[in-house]
């Protein structure tokens, strides 16, 4: 009999700690034997993994390349500017900082390098799809800062570019932020290029959860529009937990400075490293391929949702997300999620626009295809997800709770030729 496990990667670790290394085993069966639907996660490929697991952790290197507070940087720093220039090239930009630790830090980083403490910053509320590092207000970002929230029209969804605009010309921001954790629609870059311009901001362009999309052709891209653009490196993008911040030549120098010695100390090089092998990964024709894929498979998914009922926010998607509102399907976002959970389907529970319930307990769903995608899921396999949810979040409804661990079977088998890089069984 094989015994499941993540070899090569913990072969040591399971001599040295047992414990440990079983707890990572059921972590990579439990990923590989689901349907993961989380719209911020992928799963990176072997390589990746592999860059994450080197010595280059044991390397510190406050500075910038050729610039290093600490001797011995003959090979980490070829290792950063390769990251660099990967992501220069490949998003086309002047300029890139590869350090952040993950997005929050390097959203974190921008304020510092455009503003003081009590200045104005413009985002989206966290509600209606935007990030806590907008300018919410339990995060730093909202209790340091003056925050203004936008959010998007209750009719259908989307962002109201007038009203950007009006609100924008009232509060006057120093910072403007586009994007968000929840947004299913294209992000309108120019026109939010123009409302910074109006009103002198810098406009951020936070393209967190798109970034492999934008990469991969698959999302228009903010490069001459936002003066600055901030990404993390883990969702769409595909590769490991990390952050990057580009901008033009004119930006560079107060975002270098920001991140370091700003706010962060030595960047984690194995990171750097993963980073850079997932750039070249993005550089393929292959992953622009799979950028459509992604996008090819959410607007199926949409649509069979759509088939079965599901109250989509916007009506549907143009990206990698959807978002659902089960207020017509009598159950919430939280019972729902757990319910799925148990039947093997991986998503998370989101507020709705307006949504009349708590945060902790909303009347939403957020769904992303990018996971299902990097398996080698298809169009074809998105109506018999869709009815698997619709399924499972029924009979819940009913208290049939049968149902979940029959469906769990059936979707360990549905996903079992579908390997993950990692783990194998
Ligand atoms: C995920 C995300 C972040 C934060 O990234 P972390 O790595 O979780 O800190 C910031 N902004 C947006 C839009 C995101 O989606």
């Amino acid at each position: 009999m094989t015994v499941s496990t993540t070899l090569p990667l913990v072969a040591s670790l399971r001599e040295t700690d047992p414990d440990l290394a079983a707890l990572i085993d059921a972590e990579g069966r439990r990923q590989s034997e689901s349907i993961r639907l989380i719209a911020s996660e992928n799963y990176v490929s072997q390589a990746v993994l592999e860059a994450t697991g080197t010595l280059l952790t044991n390397k510190y290197s406050e500075g910038y390349a050729g610039k290093r507070y600490y001797e011995g940087q003959q090979f980490i720093d070829e290792i950063e500017t390769l990251a660099v220039e990967r992501a220069k090239a490949l998003f086309g930009v002047d300029h890139a900082n590869v350090q952040p630790y993950s997005g929050s830090p390097a959203n974190l980083a921008v304020y510092l390098a455009f503003l003081q403490p009590g200045d104005k910053v413009m985002g989206m509320a966290l509600p209606m799809g935007g990030h806590l590092t907008h300018g919410w207000g339990v995060s730093a970002t909202g209790k340091w800062f003056t925050s203004v929230q936008y959010g998007v029209r209750k009719e259908d969804g989307r962002v109201d570019l007038d009203e950007v605009r009006d609100l924008a010309l009232a509060e006057r921001p120093k910072l403007i932020f586009c994007g968000g954790t929840a947004i299913p629609r294209t992000i309108e870059f120019a026109g939010f290029a123009e409302i910074a311009a109006e009103v002198d901001a810098v406009l951020v362009a936070d393209i967190a959860h798109i970034a492999g999309l934008v990469a991969g052709g698959a999302h228009p891209s903010p490069v001459g529009h936002a003066g600055v653009i901030s990404t993390t490196t883990h969702k769409t993008l595909r590769g490991p937990r990390g952050a990057m911040l580009m901008s033009d030549e004119e930006h560079a120098k107060k975002l270098d400075r920001a991140v370091f010695p700003g706010l962060q100390g030595g960047p984690h090089n194995h990171t750097t490293a993963a980073i850079a092998v997932a750039l070249k990964e993005a550089a393929t024709a292959d992953f622009k391929a799979y950028a459509h894929r992604i996008v090819a498979n959410a607007k199926a998914l949409a649509e069979a949702m759509a088939d079965r009922g599901f109250d989509l926010v916007s009506g549907g998607t143009d990206n990698h997300l959807i978002l659902a509102d089960l207020t017509n399907r009598a159950i919430g976002g939280k019972p729902a999620a757990q319910a799925l959970d148990r039947a093997g389907i991986e998503l998370n529970y989101n507020t709705v626009p307006y949504d009349p319930r708590k945060p902790f307990d909303p009347s939403g769903i957020r769904l992303g295809t990018s996971s299902i995608t990097t398996r080698g899921l298809t169009e074809e396999h998105m109506p018999q997800i869709a009815a698997w949810m619709d399924e499972v979040i029924t009979a819940e409804g009913d208290g049939d709770s049968s149902v979940a661990s029959r469906v769990r079977n059936e979707i360990r088998e549905f996903v079992a030729p579908f390997p993950i890089p990692g783990y194998s069984d």
